[in-house]
């Protein structure tokens, strides 16, 4: 079963569960979806929870609770999306209608919390997600140059470059 969430996207099946896809086509750059919740604090027992897999984290000790339809963007270690300013879902290539769309979710991970074993099949896939730090660094310095990793984490990674 296909679920309408908005006009520009939809939510239907894939291989890992189900996922984000493109209605229409989003060129490189275009805002996909704004993302948004419920804040919860880093300490908040929710995320040794199966619903603390949704959360985004948007600060050092700070995240949001993902909702219908961005919460179904699934991971991918070549994706298509990206998350800017925060909260900012944009296309960083073009995007034809069908398309899964996905982001890579270590640019949003600082927190020694939580890895995720990739299943996205791509050829460069990682194997496992984890916290950006954990990047190489040709992809920390490709994700930085394209805006999209959470500031939070792109302050730490500017300030580590003058110790
Ligand atoms: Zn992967």
């Amino acid at each position: 079963m296909t679920i309408n969430c908005q006009r520009s996207v939809f939510v239907a099946p894939c291989p890992v569960g189900r996922g984000l896809f493109a209605e229409r086509p989003f060129r490189h750059g275009e805002l996909i979806l704004r993302l948004d919740g419920p804040r919860y604090e880093r300490e908040d027992p929710i995320h040794f929870t199966e619903e603390g897999a949704n959360l985004l984290q948007t600060g050092l000790k700070s995240y949001i609770m993902l909702q219908p339809p961005g919460v179904f963007a699934n991971h991918s270690c070549d994706p298509n999306a990206g998350i800017a300013e925060n909260r900012r879902m944009i296309a960083i290539r073009d995007i034809a209608p069908g398309e899964e769309i996905c982001f890579d979710y270590s640019t949003t991970m600082d927190e020694g919390l939580w890895t995720l074993q990739c299943k996205c099949g791509s050829e460069i896939c990682r194997g496992l997600v984890t916290d950006f730090s954990h990047l190489p660094s040709d992809k920390r310095e490709m994700y930085l140059k394209m805006g999209i990793v959470q500031g939070f984490i792109a302050r730490k990674e500017r300030y580590k470059k003058f110790l």
